[in-house]
């Protein structure tokens, strides 16, 4: 592997989907001296276990028009990588089991078209004819987002990273930055086992480890690991890749075709944090 360079322009810490996102979208803006930087391998954190869904409907205006973007990104990054993401536009539908849920997402429909979403509102007949796996009596309605989809995270990660090193920027794997270094307020560079890097910018991309090094600077970043599951059932009569995604807010849980299987995840209503103690120095996916 190369060496590292002692001075860039900007170090991303941290090798999963927002550290390559970072990389690709600062090179592509011109900046040519970028360096990432992942303690293992690419996609070693949560990106690994990303269930795929690429939704678009947010509670703000900036939200939603990221999320669009994202989308948007996506649908082209296969063409443009010629790596393979997984991306399929299936679109989406939530579903109400009250009628509380029902007005609730009626609203948020009204809502993403100001937004320039385009987003239809479904009644119970229209849910079970593009959703023939569940039980419809006891539902309200819901709302179908055909610009919706799904994709693979680690595969995106993978375009995306090529994507950035195709405009300039370096990628250094088995890389841990053990310190941000300083000069008083301002950040001078990072410091790892193989090295220092001097630079100007350093972006803290390390998902769950980021709280414990944004704080070795006195930066407090408010982030904290909580557990999420999701189930992959083996096989399912009637599920198709062109299936939606399909929300059920009030069970919690959302539903994707995945690779000939279904992946049910659950919402937790009440978050149980991980790794209170600590996360182990080797810890990764
Ligand atoms: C089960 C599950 C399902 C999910 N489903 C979805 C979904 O369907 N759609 C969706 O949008 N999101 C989903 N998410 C959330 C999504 O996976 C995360 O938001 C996203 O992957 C976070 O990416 P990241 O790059 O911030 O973090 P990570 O993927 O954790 O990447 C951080 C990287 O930083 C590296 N790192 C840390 N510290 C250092 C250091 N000091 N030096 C160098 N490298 C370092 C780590 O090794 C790691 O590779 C899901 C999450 C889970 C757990």
């Amino acid at each position: 592997m190369a060496a590292l360079p002692d001075r860039c322009e900007v170090v991303v810490v941290g090798g999963g989907v927002i550290g390559v996102s970072v990389a690709y979208h600062l090179a592509e803006a011109g900046i040519q001296d970028v360096v990432l930087l992942e303690r293992k391998e690419l996609t070693s954190g949560t990106t690994w276990h990303a269930a795929g869904l690429v939704g678009q409907l947010r509670t703000s205006i900036n939200m939603t028009q990221l999320a669009r973007y994202t989308s948007e990104l996506y649908r082209g990054l296969e063409a443009e990588t010629g790596q393979a993401t997984g991306y399929r536009q299936c679109g989406s539908i939530s579903i109400a089991a009250t009628a509380e849920r029902f007005e609730e997402l009626k609203r948020s429909a009204s809502m993403a078209k100001v937004f320039g979403l385009e987003v239809n509102v479904l009644s119970v007949a229209q849910i079970a004819e593009r959703y023939p796996l569940i039980q419809t009596e006891d539902l309200y309605g819901g709302i179908h987002i055909p610009s919706d989809g799904y994709a693979n995270a680690v595969d995106i990660t993978q375009a995306l990273a090529k994507g950035a090193r195709s405009r300039g920027a370096r990628i250094f794997t088995d890389t841990k930055v053990e310190t941000i270094l300083r000069d008083g307020d301002r950040v001078t560079g990072v410091r790892t086992a193989d090295g220092e890097i001097q630079s100007q910018y350093v972006v803290i991309c390390g998902g769950m480890w980021s709280r414990d090094l944004a704080a070795s600077v006195g930066v407090n970043l408010p982030l904290h690991a909580c557990e999420h599951y999701y189930v992959l059932f083996e096989s399912v009569e009637g599920l198709n890749p062109e299936l939606p995604v399909l929300r059920d807010y009030d069970a919690c849980t959302y539903y994707k075709y995945d690779a000939g299987k279904l992946l049910v995840g659950a919402f937790e209503p009440s978050a149980k944090p991980w790794g209170m103690q600590g996360i182990s120095e080797d810890f990764c996916f």
